[in-house]
């Protein structure tokens, strides 16, 4: 089995309960506050360390408490975190969640020391990129780094992943140095211009990201499920949809993190990219059934008894 380095942000989540969401200016008393772990980086990393992967991480955090428990929780899961750093300034990245009893909420990130993880922090990691069999990146952290990862993985011949989230415009280098893009269908509008409602908007949307140089695209689609989309050599591309799978869905939050860890921690087992998308799948109908974030990534007996 291969390892996986996953590269990107780590957040504590600020959460309170609040019966509406206030408008500008407005005070509201709050119900239950609450703070769990976060960051699309480190959500990736626990879900795919939960499914059974060899995880290293290449995070940042500050000088603080929250960077104490993150680097704990990660330690917690099996995750390598000989990588991540520690910023002496910066604080540590933090999510104010505001979530109204109607199940809307209003988020406000500060990405503290996520936004001061360097290319140059990639450096000492050099020896986990060498031996790595999966890079996973998101975008949560600043682009440099995401390019010069995906650079590092690409020259020790992992397959290169990017979860292109939060949605922002990305350079025309980065294409070719990713063997996988994996947008939801607001990141594919959002990189496309071609709004995904169904299949043939999706293949339409993989389409162009072929053509800027990404031989793989995993569009997913929400309690619709993912469109896979791969070049098939001189222009050819085949396309396929994977339904999801029918659950209740509770709190469909970081269902997308914990299907890219998963989708990463299957294909360091070296399964076949239909395999690896249905246990991705598994573990994200899973994870929408749970409340929260990290605390929805199931493990890897849950996932197996679920997923046959
Ligand atoms: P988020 O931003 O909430 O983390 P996302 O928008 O990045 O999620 P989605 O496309 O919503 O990602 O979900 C990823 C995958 O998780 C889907 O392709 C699907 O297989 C599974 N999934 C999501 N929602 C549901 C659901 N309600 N029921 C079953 N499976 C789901």
């Amino acid at each position: 089995m291969g390892r996986l380095l996953v590269v990107g942000s780590s957040n504590t989540d600020m959460i309170l309960q609040v019966q509406n969401l206030p408008r500008p200016g407005e005070t509201v008393l709050g119900g239950q506050f609450s703070t769990a772990p976060g960051g699309k980086g480190a959500n990736q990393a626990v879900a795919a360390a939960r499914a059974g992967a060899d995880v290293s991480l290449v995070a940042r955090v500050g000088r603080d408490s929250f960077g104490e428990q993150a680097l704990a929780g990660f330690a917690g899961d099996g995750i390598d975190t000989r990588h991540c750093s520690v910023d002496d300034s910066a604080p540590s990245g933090v999510a104010q969640i505001l979530v109204s009893a109607a199940g809307e909420n209003c988020i406000g990130v500060a990405p503290g020391a996520n936004a001061t993880l360097a290319p140059r922090h990639l450096d000492s990691a050099s020896e986990a990129f060498r031996k790595c069999a999966v890079v996973l990146l998101q975008l949560e952290t600043p682009l440099a780094t995401v390019e010069r990862a995906a650079a590092l993985g690409r020259d020790a011949d992992a397959v290169v992943i990017l979860n292109p989230a939060p949605a922002c415009e990305l350079p025309d280098s980065l294409y070719p140095l990713l063997d996988m893009i994996t947008p939801n269908e607001t990141e594919a509008e959002h990189l496309t211009g071609i709004r995904v409602t169904d299949e043939s908007s999706a293949a339409a949307a993989a389409r162009v990201l072929h053509k800027r140089g990404v031989t793989t695209v995993l569009i997913t689609r929400g309690a619709s499920g993912v469109y896979l989309s791969r070049e098939a050599g001189q222009n050819a591309v085949t396309g396929e949809s994977f339904p999801a799978f029918e659950v209740d869905a509770v709190d469909t939050t970081a269902a997308g993190d914990v299907f890219n860890g998963c989708l990463a921690a299957a294909l360091t087992r070296g399964e076949t990219l239909e395999r690896c998308v249905r246990f991705a799948q598994a573990a994200a109908a899973l994870s929408v059934q749970v409340l929260g974030a990290q605390t929805s990534a199931p493990d890897i007996a849950a996932i197996d008894a679920f997923f046959q």
